[in-house]
C-alpha cells in the first residue's frame, strides 16, 4: 500500500512526500532484513545448544564399589556385578551367559581373601630396604 502512495507522489510530482514515503520503505526493508538476520542466528545458536546437548554422552552415576568390574565368575566366566542390600555390598555372577549356581558373596569376605593374596606376594619393608640398598 505504501508502495502506492510512493507512486501516486511520483505521478503527482510530490517529491518531498515521494522521498519520505521512499525513506521509509528503505528503512523498513533493512529494519526487517536485520530482524530476519537476528532470528536466523538464533535459531542456528539453539540448534547447536540442543545438538550439543544431545551429542553428549549420558554420564550414568555408578556407586564407586571397590571391586567394580574387576572379578569373572570362576564357574561361567561372566562379570561380576555388585549391589547394595540392606547396608552391605554384595557380589555376585551375572548370570548372563549360562545358567550358573555361584550364589552372592558379601565385599568385606572378598576384600579378605584379596588381603592374603596381597600378603603372599609382600615383601617385609625391612627386606624391601635392604634389597633397595644393595641395588
Ligand atoms: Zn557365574
Amino acid at each position: 500500500m505504501i508502495e502506492v502512495a510512493a507512486a501516486l507522489s511520483g505521478i503527482l510530482q510530490h517529491w518531498t512526500d515521494l522521498f519520505i514515503i521512499l525513506a521509509l520503505l528503505i528503512f523498513n526493508a533493512i529494519v526487517g532484513f536485520w530482524q530476519e538476520h537476528q532470528a536466523a542466528n538464533a535459531v542456528f545458536d539453539r540448534v547447536q545448544e540442543v545438538m550439543t546437548q544431545k551429542s553428549k554422552p549420558k554420564t550414568l552415576q555408578l556407586k564407586p564399589y571397590l571391586y567394580r568390574g574387576l572379578f569373572r565368575c570362576g564357574e561361567c566366566g561372566c562379570f561380576f556385578t555388585t549391589e547394595t542390600q540392606k547396608g552391605h555390598n554384595y557380589l555376585r555372577c551375572t548370570k548372563r551367559v549360562s545358567a550358573c549356581t555361584q550364589k552372592y558373596v558379601r565385599e568385606e569376605a572378598i576384600a579378605t581373601q584379596v588381603d592374603r593374596a596381597i600378603e603372599r606376594v609382600t615383601l617385609e619393608a625391612a627386606l624391601a630396604d635392604q634389597m633397595v640398598r644393595e641395588a
